[in-house]
């Protein structure tokens, strides 16, 4: 049996988009959906970018390193995201192949972060990862660190669009968007990278700029 084509799959969820953006008095252009590729091959990834998706998000950098250089290059209209935790030595990597960053979530990678963006004269967009559920396992900044970090963004020159948080597994998502959302407002920022499968409908109806999703594009990872 064969499942929905990928250009199908697309379709869906930018119908599911649309949907839960109206529901919120939000125009469906105001939220950008980032295909989470991780795990994909090439192959996989193409009939999304035939499809029309043109922003794509990758979790490691050494596998967008492997992976995307040749899509790219046959594609200049295409942008990657790198959505996965960043260590401080892969910051050059990570600014010379990616259009936007969504982990940025301590101080000593804001530094690394800053120092290749000078090194390279690259900026890419920026968000400040923030641990919304106080998990110990997951990356991201406590909502106490995030006026700090982003004093020093500021200082350092680089232009924070947003937070980006993942809510912890298995309970309602939609606590911890409202207050993902909130964090966002009283610091002024306009972007707000949150929703994946299984909650990106919720995601929107609470003001999500950016939701990232793989499985329901993708299929099932193994
Ligand atoms: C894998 C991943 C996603 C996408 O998850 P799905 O449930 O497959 O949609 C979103 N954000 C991050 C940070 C991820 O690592």
């Amino acid at each position: 049996m064969t499942g929905p084509s990928p250009a199908e799959r697309l379709h869906d969820v930018q119908a599911a988009i649309a949907k839960a953006a109206a529901l919120a008095g939000r125009e469906p252009n105001d939220v950008t959906l980032l295909a989470v590729s991780k795990t994909r091959t090439a192959e996989e990834i193409a009939p999304l970018i035939l499809a029309g998706q043109r922003i794509f998000a990758e979790n490691r950098v050494q596998e967008a390193q492997a992976k995307w250089p040749p899509l790219l290059g046959d594609h200049s209209e295409l942008e990657l995201h790198l959505v996965g935790r960043l260590q401080s030595n892969k910051a050059e990597d990570a600014v010379a192949l990616f259009d936007a960053i969504h982990s940025v979530d301590r101080a000593s990678l804001m530094d690394a972060l800053a120092a290749a963006a000078a090194k390279l004269g690259r900026r890419p967009r920026l968000f400040v990862q923030v641990n919304i559920g106080d998990e110990p396992q997951k990356g991201g900044c406590s909502a106490g660190e995030l006026p700090a970090l982003l004093m020093q963004a500021e200082g350092a020159g680089l232009t924070i669009e947003g937070l980006m948080a993942i809510p912890p597994a298995g309970v309602e998502a939609a606590p911890y968007f409202a207050l993902l959302a909130k964090l966002a407002r009283r610091h002024g920022l306009a972007g707000l990278s949150m929703g994946m499968s299984a909650d990106f409908e919720t995601a929107v109806t609470l003001g999500a700029t950016h939701v990232r999703i793989g499985t329901a594009l993708f299929g099932e990872r193994d």
